[in-house]
């Protein structure tokens, strides 16, 4: 079973996406482990994206995602984090396929309106910068036979 790190980005929480969100991974059966809304600093923002710093865009990437509230989530399942990438779609909005996240709820860059983790190693490093360990809710569905 894996985790991956899921946040609505402060363009996704002002256009009131973070329920269609939700709801994508839900209909798809991945359970949710945790949830918080957020207002992420400076630090933190500059640790999430350190694979991009000294890139032309990181500095705006930092102010964009500190700007306001974000929406940070772990989701479950198997090969959720692969399977997440699938459903957000390609970075830039414009080139994400309809049908994806991206594709059908985002307009241009730099706002995409979600983040979702690329391997286990970045799942397993995001979640440590957003959460504490006993914020991860363990528990089984009753549905997960059926998922
Ligand atoms: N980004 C940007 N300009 C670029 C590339 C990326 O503003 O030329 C931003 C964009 O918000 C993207 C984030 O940086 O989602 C992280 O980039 P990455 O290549 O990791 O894309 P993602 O994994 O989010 O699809």
């Amino acid at each position: 079973m894996e985790r991956t790190y899921i946040m609505v980005k402060p363009d996704g929480v002002q256009r009131n996406v973070i329920g269609e969100i939700i709801s994508r991974f839900e209909k798809k059966g991945f359970t949710l482990v945790a949830a918080k809304l957020m207002v992420i600093t400076e630090a933190m923002a500059e640790r999430h994206y350190e694979e991009h710093t000294g890139k032309p865009f990181f500095e705006k990437l930092v102010r964009f995602i500190t700007s306001g509230p974000v929406f940070a989530m772990v989701w479950e399942g198997p090969e959720v984090i692969e399977t997440a990438r699938l459903m957000i779609g390609k970075t830039n909005p414009q080139e994400a396929l309809p049908g994806t996240i991206r594709g059908d709820l985002a307009a241009q860059m730099p706002n995409n309106i979600i983040h979702g983790s690329d391997s286990t190693e970045s799942a397993e490093r995001e979640i440590a910068i957003f959460f504490q360990d006993s914020e991860l809710i363990d528990y089984k569905k009753a549905t997960a036979d059926w998922t």
